[in-house]
């Protein structure tokens, strides 16, 4: 495992994840959430990803079974990660914060089917 970092767009949160390969086992969720913000995310253990800044302007969005916890910057606006409702001992990383990610799509993205996980 690797040590990777990353953040919003603005840069006020700021995050170091470790991932074996960042262009690995991505995927997308059609949940109401997910398709509205479009992401491309990567699955880890809660205990490999650090938030190292901001974590002041780190606001926290709920809904539904209120299990889940997607975080985004109060700032700008950017999701950065969620902690996931299917595993609430993993985050779910945006993978396009990470420095230098770009174009996840180039790469095999798979779907998790959120809008039939009841
Ligand atoms: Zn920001």
């Amino acid at each position: 495992m690797d040590t990777y970092q990353g953040g919003c767009h603005c840069q006020v949160v700021r995050f170091t994840v470790q991932l074996d390969d960042p262009t690995q086992e991505l995927y997308r969720c059609n949940c109401s959430l997910c398709r509205k913000k479009g992401i491309v995310m990567k699955a880890v253990a809660d205990t490999d990803f650090d938030v190292i800044s901001g974590h002041k302007h780190l606001s926290l969005y709920q809904w539904n079974k209120g299990i889940a916890e997607h975080f985004f910057c109060s700032a700008c606006g950017v999701y950065t990660h969620h902690r996931r409702r299917r595993n609430p001992r993993q985050f779910s990383v945006n993978i396009e914060c990470l420095d230098g990610m770009e174009m996840p799509e180039a790469f095999s993205v798979g779907l998790v089917n959120g809008l039939e996980h009841d």
